[in-house]
């Protein structure tokens, strides 16, 4: 098992002022994903939203000024879940705004021609990259953060390969599959053995994520689906949302709901709200992205 000794946690840890709630936010950044969690001014990523080939960089658009009115000054670590641009897509924006953060990825994806082209674009130094193999724990300030890193082969869809992420303090844990799909749920994450209050549907409420097995292992109070509003591809499918219901798990819809945010407690979150649902005077026409 790694330890993220190599993600700096020390210093990452001296940033975070203690008796600050820390929180775990969900931008609704369109057809993508951006969470944030955060503890006073700090913040860690995981993934960066969508840019798409229309030309939408929600980096710029979204998660930029998202951070600025969340209070954010400084984002140590981004985890990237997968190298696909509505994951990877905002990294040029935000890593231009932070550029000595660190990338955390699977080392599965090391020789990925898309994944070299984003971080080059970005201009991420070499060395500002942490591959991630196996299982790696940190506590980074009063979180307990634990990752795995699914076996992935060049020729395997890019979604089987995606960080596992759960985020802990006390009762309240967040677990977050990128876009891994029920396979990989089934055999990897029955694995880890993780429950969890909030379950981040995968891939974006996809009908190829977040099979009945795997709601029933993480037995969440919520989960949270971060979609485009409108989105082409049918984002949540009726299926997810059937499952999730019978199993009585609220769901909420960064499409319908906006940003969502929880602040992690020892006996479990508590929901609060935005201020703004639906994100920062962001037209209309630009949360559509698909
Ligand atoms: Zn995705």
């Amino acid at each position: 098992m790694g330890i993220l000794l190599a993600l700096g946690v020390g210093a990452v840890a001296g940033l975070l002022v203690p008796g600050e709630s820390p929180k775990i936010t969900f931008l609704a950044v369109g057809q993508g994903d951006c969470t944030v969690i955060q503890q006073g001014d700090v913040a860690i990523l995981v993934d960066v939203g969508p840019k798409t080939r229309e030309g939408f960089d929600s980096g710029s658009r979204i998660v930029l000024p998202r951070l600025r009115a969340l209070g954010v000054s400084n984002v140590p670590l981004i985890f990237i879940t997968h190298p696909d641009g509505d994951h990877i897509g905002g990294l040029g924006a935000v890593f231009r705004r932070f550029s000595t953060s660190q990338i955390a990825i699977s080392s599965a994806f090391r020789d990925h021609a898309e994944l070299k082209a984003w971080l080059s674009e970005a201009g991420v130094p070499r060395d500002q990259v942490i591959w991630l193999s196996g299982r790696s724990r940190a506590r980074i300030g009063v979180l307990d953060w634990d990752i795995a890193a699914p076996p992935w082969m060049p020729g395997q869809n890019d979604n089987d390969g995606s960080l596992f992420i759960r985020v802990s303090r006390g009762a309240s844990s967040a677990i977050l599959t990128g876009d891994a799909s029920i396979a990989v749920e089934e055999t990897f994450g029955k694995k880890l053995g993780w429950q969890g209050q909030i379950l981040k549907a995968g891939h974006h409420g996809s009908r190829t994520s977040t099979g009945i097995a795997w709601i029933s292992q993480v037995n969440p109070e919520w989960c949270v689906i971060s979609c485009g509003l409108e989105n082409a591809y049918g984002h949540p499918h009726p299926s997810v949302l059937e499952d999730l219901t019978r199993s009585e798990v609220e769901i909420l819809r960064t499409d319908l709901d906006g940003e969502l945010s929880f602040s992690f407690a020892d006996g479990g979150f508590n929901r609060t709200y935005a201020s703004s649902r639906l994100g920062p005077g962001i037209p209309q026409a630009i949360r559509k992205t698909r």
